[in-house]
């Protein structure tokens, strides 16, 4: 099936996270048509070919964001205009979906391939990652992996990582009328808000540079004329392997007199040296893709080994109404994909 064939259908099955059943049985049915044999756990879909010593993993995620406001046609009815297509999901990441499943079927073909392959389609990667998870119990370790995700055929070899803290100044509460009285859970607040945002962080990384810590949610109070006695906020802390997730935690406990409480930790950066094997084939496969830092997350995250993110498409369009994916990027990245893993074999 040509890529463009084969996009088209996947847009049109709806897979939005933790409801992958039908895309799952696709996907699985068009492997196993194509002669080959895959598995099924849950509702992912894994599959290998080829033998030896060697296993290189190809993942992409079968899951969607759920429907956002602002789109202008079906998001299940995907249309086809200037080269492009456009339907949820079309570039995170059914596009890369697409490339790799076309490049696996090539690959099973091809009489000279040097190592095994496994194709891993994982579900609920737009939620909790627990998909990928589910597959490496499965999956044998791997040497390296490629993540299809959107990255206008760019080389991504780091990663940002991910914590949420929850912070809770306290105070004393007390009648408004005499502040004097009460201790202000808020301006408690405001004071620990105001240190983490000028918190400086010296070493910027070459692909993802320094990480931020992003006050995203407040409440404080219960009334006009009570002095708060507590006040909690919420802050989007993204790391680097220089600050990894521990060393941010540790550094903003340090600076704030809030209680702090850690919400999630377990979503680390990663990052894959430019002399692996796995980015020298990329190099080779796409000479022309720079080596970049991803912005976003993904399934790399709980697959451990030296990997790279490389895929057809933008990730700015990425979440958002009538997301598109260019033809042309999709059928290049099957090519591409085929080529990094006879590259990595060499
Ligand atoms: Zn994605």
């Amino acid at each position: 099936m040509e890529a463009k064939e084969l996009l088209k259908k996947l847009v049109e099955i709806p897979s939005i996270s933790g409801n992958e059943a039908q895309i799952s049985q696709f996907v699985f049915d068009h492997l196993q048509e194509n002669g080959l044999s895959p598995k099924q756990y849950k509702d992912n879909v894994y599959c290998s070919i080829g033998k030896g010593k060697q296993i290189l993993l190809l993942n992409s995620h079968l899951d969607t964001v759920p429907v956002c406001p602002g789109w202008n046609q079906d998001p299940f009815k995907p249309k086809e205009a200037n080269g492009k297509i456009c339907g949820l999901g079309a570039n995170d990441t059914k596009g890369s979906m697409t490339a790799m499943i076309n490049a696996f079927k090539k690959l099973a073909d091809s009489k000279d391939l040097k190592g095994k392959v496994f194709f891993a389609a994982s579900t609920q990667e737009e939620t909790n990652n627990i998909g990928i998870k589910q597959l490496t119990e499965k999956i044998p370790k791997v040497d390296a992996a490629v993540i299809g995700e959107p990255t206008e055929l760019n080389i991504c070899t780091a990663m940002r990582g991910l914590a949420i803290l929850k912070f809770v100044a306290k105070g004393k509460s007390g009648h408004a009328s005499r502040p004097s009285q009460g201790v202000n859970a808020i301006y408690k607040a405001i004071e620990d808000i105001k240190k983490l945002r000028s918190l400086e962080f010296e070493k910027a990384h070459k692909l993802l540079g320094k990480p931020t810590i992003t006050t995203t949610l407040i409440s404080g109070g219960t009334k006009n004329n009570v002095i708060p006695g507590e006040c909690e906020f919420t802050t989007d802390v993204r790391t680097t392997p220089i600050y990894p997730n521990k060393k941010m935690i540790d550094l903003i406990k340090e600076t704030a007199t809030s209680e702090v409480q850690v919400l999630s930790d377990r979503l680390c950066p990663k990052e894959t040296s430019e002399s692996e094997k796995i980015v020298l084939a990329a190099q080779k496969a796409c000479p022309e893709g720079k080596l970049l830092g991803f912005p976003a997350m993904c399934d790399w995250v709980f697959i451990d080994a030296p990997g790279i993110i490389f895929g057809p498409g933008i990730t700015t369009q990425s979440h958002t109404p009538n997301e598109f994916i260019e033809i042309k990027q999709v059928e290049k990245a099957g090519e591409i994909y085929q080529k990094i893993v006879h590259e990595f074999f060499k």
